[in-house]
């Protein structure tokens, strides 16, 4: 087996804003938006954000969040080989004309990896509130030499995943092989630092939960879909979903198999923070359907903007030290092997 100290490391949860979506984000009169206070570029893109008016209002945006070199930088300053990037919330929840931004997006993904000699794939984006559109899309995607799948939210077509609308969407990302990765963004409305810290979690364990329940693993064993965060908490509530349902005899839920076991249709990013939930989620699916992932360039280091390219940012030491503590096979399979044979990143040296 490979020296785990340097095995390869590929970042698959590592976010972008394309650049014709930042400049639809510059041209918005309301959330979201990009706006500039004081100098400052800041993104507003959280529900509510734009009630403060403040020169704190959101978070300062830069061009670490377009800039390839700059993501390669990071990279280069964290042991990362590759990363997968996708567009970051909240995708085309909010437009009208989505199929045509995310045809323009994809394209602009693409491009993005093109330019980055080997270092970047993508995964695209989804109009998924026209779900026939979001199939189509699924095919061009499948043409993009890079792109490995779609960020979706956990909306759907705006009646959650469970809806059977998005059926045609689940057949072509089945038909085509594309991974499916599922983000929150709503946060399900707890205030302050709560939003990331719990409303994310639960707000992925609501919509992936849907999913299950609603039956597509049955009507589509082969769908891929990737979690995000370490799944929320659906691994820790997974033996309690179970017992819920089989206690109740008006449940409309009709599954093949316990709905527990559908955790081990889905795959995950490793953003668990600590060693034990990482754990935890292995004992119920396994080691390897579980991938490294930094969530960059959220979080960043309390440093100014020309800083951050040579700064130490917290999630990959954290994410890679909860790996560390996991034995050398298992980090050697999360932090690269996982994606290299899920996504089919070659070349990742
Ligand atoms: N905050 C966000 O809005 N999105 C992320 O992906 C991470 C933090
Ligand atoms: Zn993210």
């Amino acid at each position: 087996m490979k020296d785990p100290t340097v095995a390869v490391t590929i970042d698959v949860h590592s976010h972008v804003y394309p650049s014709r979506y930042v400049s639809l984000l510059r041209a918005r009169e309301t959330v979201p938006r990009i706006i500039t206070r004081d100098g400052q570029d800041r993104m507003l893109i959280l529900p509510g954000e734009d009630a403060d008016s403040s020169t704190s209002a959101g978070r300062p945006i830069g061009s670490e969040y377009w800039d390839g070199a700059r993501k390669v930088a990071f990279m280069d300053r964290h042991g990362i080989a590759v990363s997968v990037v996708s567009p970051a919330n909240p995708w085309l929840d909010f437009l009208p004309d989505a199929s045509r931004v995310a045809t323009d997006v994809n394209e602009d993904v693409e491009a993005l990896c093109t330019r980055s000699a080997g270092r970047l794939f993508g995964f695209g984006l989804l109009p998924t509130r026209e779900p026939e559109a979001g199939a189509e899309e699924l095919g061009r995607i499948a043409q993009l030499p890079h792109l490995r799948g779609a960020i979706i939210g956990t909306t759907g077509a705006g009646k959650g995943l469970d809806d059977p609308t998005l059926d045609r969407m689940w057949e072509a990302a089945e038909r085509h092989g594309l991974m499916i990765f599922v983000h929150p963004h709503y946060g399900l409305g707890y205030g302050h630092a709560m939003p990331l810290a719990l409303g994310f979690p639960f707000e992925t364990t609501a919509a992936v939960t849907r999913l299950i329940v609603g039956g597509a693993f049955d009507r589509f064993p082969g769908l891929r879909v990737m979690v995000a965060h370490a799944g929320g908490v659906l691994p820790y509530l997974a033996a309690r979903l179970d017992a819920c349902i089989a206690a109740d005899a008006h449940s409309p839920v009709r599954l093949q198999h316990e709905p527990s076991s559908y955790l081990r249709n889905l795959y995950f990013d490793a953003i668990g923070y600590q060693a034990p939930t990482l754990a935890l989620l292995i004992s119920l699916v396994g080691a390897d359907r579980i991938m490294f992932g930094t969530d960059h360039p959220f979080f960043p280091p309390p440093v100014a903007n020309t800083d951050l390219d040579s700064a130490e940012w917290n999630s990959p030491k954290v994410h890679r030290a909860a790996v560390g503590e996991l034995g050398d096979e298992v980090q050697a399979a999360i932090l690269g092997g996982n994606a290299t044979a899920i996504l089919g990143i070659k070349n990742a040296a």
